[in-house]
């Protein structure tokens, strides 16, 4: 017999289009995709994207550091 089938490689495990990633919407908590169809993505919706940035507003997510970065230091490479 002829092995026509070819064995199974990695590639089986990683298929060339995966589908978007479902995150939970941070702000309701709803599963919702990451993809870029989605442009309200990490959120569900504009209306969830509106109340987080809502709440950054009104401090719900106030940030514990207050000391403004020194100028003398050069800002740190990040990606
Ligand atoms: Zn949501």
């Amino acid at each position: 017999m002829a092995s026509a089938d070819t064995p199974a490689s990695a590639a089986a495990a990683i298929p060339p289009r995966r589908p978007a990633p479902e995150v939970d919407c941070p702000a309701c908590g709803t599963k919702t995709r990451f993809e870029p169809a989605n442009p309200y993505r990490p959120f569900c919706s504009q209306r969830c994207q509106a109340h987080d940035f809502g709440a950054w507003a009104s401090e719900n997510y106030r940030v514990a550091v207050v000391a403004p970065p020194d100028p003398d230091q050069p800002p740190r490479a990040g990606d």
